[in-house]
């Protein structure tokens, strides 16, 4: 993978782990409080909205489905821009391969290839990665 790939997958996930502090207001009210924002303090069960991602990927609408909630989402984003920093990003933890760049297009923060995330993740249908 390139400087600049991986530079770019960095400033997917930056944008990404933004639009989701942006919606979970019981995380980052203080700082990321917007006017005419839902007040509501419980958000953590809230399902995703997924189209507020501004994504029109089916493949990364059915990563973050799987997700629990956009708190866990941003874990994942930390962690794969943790992972950028230490030079592990698009290595598979489970099976230490790189990760298709189609995947990583897909769903930036993911940690598996897609042969490991199909044994882990029974139910995604099958798709074309
Ligand atoms: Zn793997």
């Amino acid at each position: 993978m390139t400087k600049t790939e991986i530079q770019g997958y960095q400033q997917r996930l930056f944008n990404l782990g933004k639009r989701l502090k942006g919606d979970v207001s019981d995380l980052s009210h203080e700082a990321l409080r917007k006017t005419g924002g839902a007040a509501s303090g419980n958000l953590s069960n809230t399902p995703m909205h997924l189209a507020d991602l501004g994504s029109d990927n089916y493949e990364q609408e059915v990563a973050l489905s799987l997700l629990e909630n956009r708190e866990q989402t941003l874990e994942e984003v930390a962690a794969a821009l943790a992972r950028i920093e230490q030079g592990t990003f698009g290595r598979c933890e489970e099976c230490g391969r790189e990760i298709s760049k189609e995947r990583l297009q897909a769903i930036p923060f993911t940690r598996l290839c897609i042969r490991c995330a199909r044994e882990e993740e029974a139910e995604v249908p099958p798709g074309k990665l």
